[in-house]
């Protein structure tokens, strides 16, 4: 009988020093950084060093990229004179060309010359308000995309018009999210999930612990996003996507707005009118490749209110609208 006893125990330990060996390793991190809240979920051994080296890259590319931090090369150039070619870092560049290139692709339903008119709804800061006809026609005179003027050969930026100013914000997030994701690469990281405030890229797939490996047959299983309903309590997750290696990323109504007279005023702007994007849906969600993509698309998208019948698909893989 004693012997049983030993044996049912040796065995017990046997299953837990298993399972505690078989546990994948780990490790989640939150900052608020990019004006949101970020979370960096990574699996395997050096994972928690490698997350620091993510966030340390995502909050360089805040300093780069802010328009509102005062050592930032886009306050550089929103804060330089007119007409007149500012030199900046080559990552700035770059990601200020793609964008227009997005412009490009959406007839300029992109656009990050929109600051103007942002400033002037102030949405999400004490001076919100409704703007008169007069001052949004103002400010439309000091937007556009092809006032931007690149210099590929200095990595010089140009703004054509006075009072123009460049606001990354509809892309920025997206581009950060890539970035992170090839630096936990390069520290070799195979599988995680970054989310940075609901710019979702996923690397690979979720390891599983034993009793779940055991369950389900695999030791691994694709990461499941949520995506966020528009009048649903913040973070409680709705309908659920599956994706490997790729980006989710939406952009919708309800994430910084305010009502006056039962309308409600948002973030996203139509470069068209300077009001709020009024296609009719409440957030458009895309799944891409890349973080940077799927960030611009999601913006553009919700503007548009469709793909305009598949004429951007060959750029992303999914889109879904609710309305
Ligand atoms: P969020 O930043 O809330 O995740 P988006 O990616 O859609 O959502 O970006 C919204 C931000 O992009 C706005 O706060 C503003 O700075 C900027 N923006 C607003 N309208 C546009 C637009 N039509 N094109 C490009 N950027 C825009
Ligand atoms: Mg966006």
């Amino acid at each position: 009988m004693k012997a049983v006893k030993y044996i049912a125990l040796a065995l017990l330990i046997v299953m837990i020093v298993t399972n505690i060996a078989f546990e994948p390793k780990k490790c989640e991190k939150t900052q608020f950084c990019l004006d949101t809240v970020v979370t960096l979920t990574a699996y395997g051994k050096g994972a928690d060093e490698s997350i620091d080296k993510a966030f340390d890259r995502i909050n360089e590319i805040e300093q780069k990229f802010s328009a509102y931090l005062k050592n930032s090369e886009i306050y550089k150039i929103n804060n330089s004179p007119y007409n007149t070619f500012v030199k900046v870092d080559k990552e700035v560049y770059d990601l200020i060309k793609r964008a227009l290139e997005f412009s490009d692709m959406t007839d300029g339903t992109f656009d990050i010359t929109l600051k103007p008119i942002s400033d002037l709804w102030g949405i999400g800061t004490e001076n919100e308000k409704v703007p008169t006809d007069e001052e949004i026609k103002v400010a439309l005179d000091k937007i556009g995309w092809k006032n931007v003027e690149l210099d590929e050969n200095t990595y010089a930026v140009k703004l054509k018009k006075e009072g123009m100013a460049l606001d990354l914000g509809g892309i920025a997030k997206g581009y950060a999210s890539d970035e992170a994701a090839r630096v936990l690469s390069e520290c070799g990281i195979e599988n995680a999930c970054l989310d940075l405030g609901g710019n979702i890229v996923v690397m690979g797939e979720m390891p599983l612990g034993l009793f779940e490996s055991i369950k389900y047959g695999k030791r691994f299983r694709p990461f499941t996003i949520g995506i966020q309903e528009p009048d649903a309590p913040r973070g409680q997750s709705g309908q659920p996507v599956t994706v490997e290696n790729g980006s989710v990323v939406t952009s919708g109504d309800y994430e910084r707005y305010f009502e006056k007279n039962g309308e409600r005023y948002h973030h996203i702007f139509d470069p068209k009118t300077g009001m709020p994007a009024k296609s009719g849906v409440r957030s458009a969600t895309v799944i891409a490749k890349e973080g940077t993509v799927a960030d611009a698309l999601s913006t553009a998208f919700f503007v548009i209110g469709n793909d305009v019948d598949g004429k951007y698909k060959e750029h992303y893989e999914t889109v879904i609208f609710s309305r």
